[in-house]
């Protein structure tokens, strides 16, 4: 039988189209999908290697013909028949047809026995009765993709102001790209200043390069099916800065000359990040390396290296996304984002390919060539910091060639390394992300300056930073003994005695002052007039534990249980839990651990779960839904918590309760489980403290219902935000939708916070607005009182708090939920937050 392909970009459409084809059909039909990008195939996109490998699954005699949604679908099948050896490519047709219709009519002939060409023939005619139905104009294609289709249409046309402090750079323009691929519609971007054509909204680089700057038009361009709410979807995204929150960069105050009387072997650098540190040098040695000049083995083998190259680096870019995430914030990680959308862009991929195909290149100077000419339009553009990203991109392009060799990056000192002053001609972000506090003291460069990606990581870690040194610096003998104050862009080689005991003396200080303001946000946040107000934090697992607690936590607000299930092949046991249960409690000395069970579907995959798709997973069988019916899992999580509770302060919350009967089940369940284990004569904790999230509007609607049945709530404003405003979370094209501080949701907290009052139990939240600085006082002044939210933000949810009058936040927060709009709110709250007293000149 003939093989079907449906690539699409979204996994759950090519599964359903799949489901549907498979029921139309009279017999077996084999069909295979390639649908979706990312670690779990969850994001929107096309891998040309998954289509290669589908084409392989269902390939045979007959052949296989291959049906795509559309744009970068098209070019992607195209590269993977490419990749396909040539025997192998002459059995596969791919197929011009609209993807339902072609899939539906293909089925149909494959499972009668049609061969090949004639499947072809019935597929690429599949539209033709839905067009003569509907009496589509003479000469339309039956057959033609959206493009072709709509090749005569105008462009409906939006501009909006660009408000990113650095333009459209990178991240926003990642940002900018997803946003755009998630509509049926061809959209344009254009600079109208710049008098250069508009650019496609699929291409990153080319986006980034149209060297718009802060203040100035965006001019989007769209036509197709969605084109007026791809449109409305950019002018808000542009309008909520794409997502980018403006970065607090340290003003650079101009290079001085070495003071009058400064000892000899002083450098003068730019200030990148505060802080003094002296120790030998060590150098991160930058070997530029040139593509290799073997001569090119065929081109599909060259073609295929190239992509395996890509497909690693793309795997190893979303693990440090990940861990950057983790560390500095979600904001930051972004950036690792936009690197992988750079590997798949047609401006870095099509000189790849006709270098390699036309020009008989091989892999390595194929990709050099690619990346070389991408950087070029950068370094073309007027705006200093857009022309920094050129650096960037040819980082990216090295790590590149490493991966074709197989060489790995070189290693940085880490962990028990004697500590040192690492200098580098340049530091990508990459390593910086790598950079280790501990053994790394300090960091100088020649290149780079405060705005620099690196700069930023560089911040947000507290590891003291020179960029801008004279080449010098790059010709003393390793292990040369230096000293460096960051904060005046200062560097001395082997400095003299008297200078070392004045920067030792600097750093003592230094460290003295980050001691005092960490052990200040080890203190309780008690307001002005005297309220008392509880700050703990969200963890994913036992390596957060003990950072949270240095950073203030004092609890665990909410464990996000459902990462101790990711990145394995099955779920972890009863006794594991425990041993992780345990593990945490171990570093928080006493404080609470509130556990939360385990809440996948939406966003959050499972793969060993093998879940259905659904074509709504935020709406579909998740978090305690998924648990009701899946009681193997609940029941060892119950035990498990019930268990460490026997030692240590631990309590139970339930994900996603939308319904009382919701609440009643999972409450049996735990009596269930306490039975089992006294049945089982296995210690544990009974009764637990239980509370459940609010995350819809139907729990926060019945709260006193739900209050009776458990002794605390926890109000998860990310979710209650997006099912309030019928906005799926985490969708760039709805990131106007985002803002917790929408009066909708703060009337909903309000209503919980005021219930939990009357019963006396705790309301907490425990959403990202949690994090917010400007939305503790609303927060605050609705009655919530305690927080829980990512460890790094607690010493200033923490100093904000106690920089408040409590009570005479609770009749201004009140009258904030008579605004239509959260901008509205938001600009009241961000006038109010700036107003606490203790602020600017005040507080650290
Ligand atoms: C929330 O929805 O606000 C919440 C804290 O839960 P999660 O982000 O894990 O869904
Ligand atoms: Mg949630």
């Amino acid at each position: 039988m003939v093989g079907l392909v449906l690539v699409s970009h979204s996994r759950e459409l090519a599964a359903s189209l799949a489901r549907f084809a498979g029921e139309v059909s009279t017999a077996r039909i084999p069909v295979a999908c390639a649908a979706g990008v990312g670690s779990t195939g969850a994001e929107l996109g096309t891998d040309a290697l998954a289509i290669a490998e589908a084409i392989r699954s269902v390939s045979s005699p007959e052949g296989v013909l291959v049906l795509m949604d559309l744009g970068s679908a098209v070019l992607a099948a195209e590269t993977a028949l490419e990749l396909l050896p040539e025997d192998a490519r002459a059995g596969v047709r791919l197929c011009p047809a609209p993807l339902v219709e072609g899939a539906i009519a293909a089925a149909v002939r494959i499972a009668v026995g049609d061969g090949l060409e004639a499947v072809y023939r019935e597929a690429s005619q599949a539209l033709a009765p839905k067009a003569d139905h509907l009496a589509a104009p003479a000469g339309g294609q039956p057959h033609a993709g959206l493009e072709a289709a709509d090749a005569g249409e105008p462009y409906q046309e939006t501009t909006a102001t660009l408000r990113n402090a650095h333009g459209l750079h990178l991240r926003p323009a990642a940002r900018l790209v997803r946003a755009a691929a998630r509509f049926q519609a061809e959209i344009l971007v254009g600079n109208p200043r710049s008098g250069k054509p508009p650019v496609s909204a699929a291409s990153l680089n080319a986006i980034a390069t149209l060297g718009l700057a802060p203040g100035e038009q965006i001019v989007f361009r769209a036509r197709g099916p969605e084109a007026r709410e791809a449109l409305d979807a950019l002018q808000r995204l542009a309008a909520a800065r794409f997502g980018e929150e403006p970065e607090a960069a340290p003003a650079a105050p101009p290079p001085a000359a070495p003071q009058a009387g400064e000892p000899q072997g002083t450098l003068q650098g730019i200030p990148v990040s505060e802080g003094f540190a002296a120790g030998p040098v060590l150098f991160l040695a930058r070997t530029t390396l040139q593509p290799s000049e073997r001569p090119p083995g065929a081109p599909d083998e060259e073609w295929a290296v190239l992509l395996e190259a890509l497909r690693r680096e793309r795997a190893v870019l979303d693990q440090e996304r990940q861990e950057v995430s983790a560390r500095v914030g979600t904001q930051r990680g972004s950036l690792f984002e936009a690197f992988q959308l750079i590997l798949q862009d047609s401006a870095v991929l099509d000189p790849a390919k006709e270098a390699i195909f036309k020009r008989r290149r091989n892999a390595e100077q194929a990709l050099a060539g690619g990346i070389r000419g991408v950087a070029e339009r950068y370094r073309e553009l007027a705006d200093p910091y857009a022309r920094q990203r050129a650096e960037d991109i040819l980082d990216l392009g090295q790590r590149l060639l490493r991966r074709l060799r197989g060489s790995g990056e070189q290693a940085l000192p880490a962990e028990k390394a004697q500590p040192v002053l690492l200098a580098a001609e340049e530091l990508s972000p990459a390593a910086a992300a790598r950079l280790d506090a501990r053994v790394i003291l300090g960091v100088l460069t020649v290149r780079g300056g405060p705005t620099s990606h690196t700069a930023v990581l560089v911040r947000a870690l507290g590891i003291p930073c020179i960029a801008g040194l004279p080449d010098s610096l790059l010709r003393l003998p390793a292990g040369t003994l230096a000293a460096m104050d960051g904060g005046a862009g200062r560097f001395w080689v082997e400095p003299d005695r008297p200078n070392l005991v004045r920067i030792e003396a600097g750093r003592a200080e230094w460290l003295r002052r980050k001691a005092a303001a960490a052990a200040v946000c080890l203190q309780p946040a008690i307001s002005r007039d005297g309220r008392r107000f509880f700050v703990e934090a969200n963890i994913a697992g036992v390596a957060d534990a003990q950072h949270a607690v240095a950073q203030g936590a004092e609890g665990i607000g909410v464990l996000r249980t459902e990462f101790l299930f990711l990145n394995r092949a099955r779920p972890p046991s009863e006794n594991e839990q425990l041993e992780a249960l345990q593990g945490i409690a171990g570093h928080l000395q006493g404080r609470p651990l509130t556990a939360r069970t385990l809440d996948v579907g939406g966003d959050k995959e499972v793969p060993y779960l093998a879940l259905p798709t659904e074509a709504n997973p935020y709406l579909g069988v998740r978090g305690i839904r998924l648990c009701l019916r899946r009681e193997d899992l609940f029941q060892s999580q119950l035990r498990a918590v019930l268990r460490a509770a026997a030692l240590s302060d631990v309590r139970l919350l339930f994900p996603m309760v939308t319904t009382l009967e919701e609440l009643d089940g999972a409450l049996s369940q735990l009596d269930r489980a306490q039975a089992g284990l006294t049945r089982d004569g296995i210690p544990h904790r009974w009764p637990i403290p239980v509370g459940m999230m609010v995350e819809t509007p139907s729990a926060a609607l019945l709260i006193d219902a739900f209050l009776e049945r458990v002794d605390f709530v926890s109000v998860g404003t990310n979710d209650l935000t997006q099912y309030s405003l019928a906005a799926e979370r985490g969708n760039p094209a709805l990131a106007g939708y985002e803002d917790a501080l929408h009066p909708a949701v703060l009337t909903l907290i309000r209503q919980v916070a005021a219930a939990a009052a009357r019963r006396g139990k705790t309301a907490a939240v425990c959403g990202e607005i949690a994090g917010d600085p400007v939305a503790i006082p609303v927060l605050a002044g609705l009655g919530v009182s305690s927080f829980s939210l990512n460890a790094s933000g607690i010493p200033r949810v923490k100093e904000t708090l106690r920089r408040l009058d409590a009570a005479a936040a609770v009749g201004w927060a009140e009258d904030l939920l008579r605004c239509g709009t959260a901008g509205e709110v938001r600009r009241r709250a961000a006038g109010y937050y700036e107003a606490l007293p203790g602020g600017e000149a005040g507080s650290a």
